[in-house]
């Protein structure tokens, strides 16, 4: 029987999403620094091994709150575009200073909903991303927050990064999604509620019964994805043939881990379809 965890080691190109809640203080919301030292450390080191590396990470809204000194987070949405736009330059120059310390380029893209469904500007992003994979560039990822927005006429937004990085690992047809959070994986039930709830190590197909364990319960104040933007993630990696794993954000050093086949998170395996059109996919999600 094949062993799809230690099957992970030979993974070679690699979407790795880090949710605000991983990469900030939950008393202050400040960027965590020594995290997000360990994080680009791990990122490296697989980058050193030859593998394509994909950042997709969130943060921008946290960290321009931060910037800006908002005590409470900011509800109306010209606030949020402007905390992303201060805070995803402040990210940015963060993670180029920590990635240039192991002598690794990054690089930045910015997303929206259109951008990905509008077939000129996807082949664009797409040949970007390989251009830059082929440089041995680290392209980190997030959604454009601060020209996006659900609330306008044409919804224009993802709104969760869960959902960005399975649209992203599709496109480039990534080999592995690791999706770091608050929660170690899929439970059977919210663990928060349900001393009963016992975890799923695997997930070889996403039927009702999985499906239907996605609550929208995210675990805090500062990020947007709940279990059920991570199942949505799924069927999307899954169906484009890009196995997925949930594993806990609390300590980076479980990339590693993963990679060499430690059983951590939830493995979801890829279900490629023969004929897979992403955009169809993702239209058919209602998303
Ligand atoms: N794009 C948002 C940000 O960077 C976060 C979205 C998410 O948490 O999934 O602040």
């Amino acid at each position: 029987m094949t062993d799809f965890r230690a099957a992970l080691k030979n993974k070679k190109r690699i979407v790795i999403k880090i949710g605000s809640s991983s990469l900030t203080h939950k008393e202050t919301g400040r960027l965590d620094l020594r995290k997000l030292e360990v994080l680009v450390r791990e990122l490296c080191d697989l980058s050193n091994q030859g593998k394509d590396i994909v950042l997709v990470s969130s943060g921008a809204i946290a960290t321009g709150r931060a910037a800006l000194g908002l005590k409470e987070k900011p509800t109306e949405l010209r606030t949020k575009q402007a905390c992303a736009a201060v805070g995803q330059a402040r990210l940015m120059m963060i993670y180029q200073k920590l990635f240039s310390e192991y002598n690794h380029v990054t690089a930045q893209i910015l997303l929206t909903r259109n951008t990905m469904v509008n077939g000129v500007n996807r082949v664009n992003a797409r040949n970007t991303f390989e251009e830059l994979l082929s440089m041995g560039v680290i392209p980190i990822v997030n959604e454009n927050d601060s020209i996006s927005t659900f609330e306008t006429q044409f919804v224009d937004k993802f709104g969760d990064n869960d959902t960005l990085s399975a649209v992203v690992a599709a496109m480039i047809k990534a080999d592995l999604l690791i999706l770091m959070s608050d929660i170690d994986g899929l439970y059977t039930d919210d663990p928060n509620r349900n001393p009963d709830a016992s975890f799923i190590e695997t997930v070889d197909s996403l039927d009702e019964s999985i499906l239907g364990m996605g609550r929208d319960t995210p675990g805090t104040s500062v990020g947007t994805g709940g279990m059920k933007t991570k199942l949505t993630a799924a069927r999307i990696a899954t169906a484009a043939g890009t196995d997925m794993v949930i594993a806990n954000g609390a300590d980076f050093h479980n990339i590693h881990k993963i990679m060499e086949g430690k059983k951590l998170g939830t493995l979801f395996l890829q279900n490629a379809k023969e004929e897979f059109f992403l955009i169809d996919f993702i239209e058919s999600l209602g998303i």
